[in-house]
Parts: structure tokens; sequence; C-alpha cells
């Protein structure tokens, strides 16, 4: 499954840490990231991600476009609910369009680890027949 992992700057250190105790599972994925949440999983627990920009430079919306495109299976965005950011439109741009797309999206670390063990008892396989005529 293509799984999409992005943080807000004070969530970071909690996305490393979920990626470092949940490696054995997250390791049989595809992962992708934006800049700065990829480099910091990367460097923390030695995952291989696909990084994409960072966030505030374009990177939610490239995760979006896979997203629109039926390639992303899971979001899991540990967003920042006390602060600002200046990219608000394309967080709920993301956001959105997960709705849209039926893609399953975390936005707390309790939802996160409730989909990372859904993931590992191949609750999400539908997924994987999801480039029906579902959206047609
Ligand atoms: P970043 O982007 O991983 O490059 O910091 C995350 C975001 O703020 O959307």
């Amino acid at each position: 499954m293509n799984i999409a992992l992005i943080a807000h700057d004070r969530k970071k250190e909690t996305m490393v840490n979920f990626t470092i105790a949940y490696k054995d599972i997250l390791e049989k994925h595809n992962l992708y990231a934006t800049g700065t949440t990829g480099l910091r999983i990367q460097e923390g627990s030695g995952l291989n991600i696909n990084r994409f920009l960072s966030g505030p430079l374009g990177g939610d919306q490239q995760i979006g476009a896979k997203i629109a495109e039926e390639d992303m299976d899971l979001v899991i965005f540990l967003r920042d609910a006390l602060e600002a950011q200046p990219h608000e439109p394309d967080i709920q741009a993301l956001i959105r369009l997960c709705d849209v797309h039926y893609v399953p999206v975390a936005t707390n670390l309790a939802s996160a680890e409730i989909f990372i063990k859904a993931i590992e008892r191949g609750d999400l396989d539908w997924r994987s027949v999801r480039k029906t005529d579902m959206f047609k």
C-alpha cells in the first residue's frame, strides 16, 4: 500500500517516534512524505521514504495529486491544531481529496495508531480494488 506521512513542525518528533514504534509494519509498504517530515523519518527510523517538496512549498499538493490519481491508500497527517499554518488552503485541499476518494486520513496520533493496526490486520485491503468505476 502507498502511505503518506506528514507532520507539522511541533508534531515531527511524535511522527518520528511513531515510525520507529511501527517500523516493522511500515517497512512493508511504500512510504511517501513531505520534505522535512520525510527527512526526519529517514534519519530517525531508517525507513526508506519517497520525499516530496516541503509542505509549505507544495508538498501537500503533490500528495493531494496522488490521492486524486487513486495512488494513495492511507494518509497519516499529524497536524498542529494550535498554530496557524501558512499553507492552510493546501492542507484543507488534501483532506478534502481524502474524503472525495475514500482515503482513510488520520490527523492525530490516536487515529494513526488505529489505522496502522488496521493495515496489519488487512482491514484496508479493499483499497487494492479501488481502481474500479467507483468514482466515475
Ligand atoms: P514538511 O511539511 O514535512 O516539509 O515540514 C509538512 C507540512 O507542513 O505540511
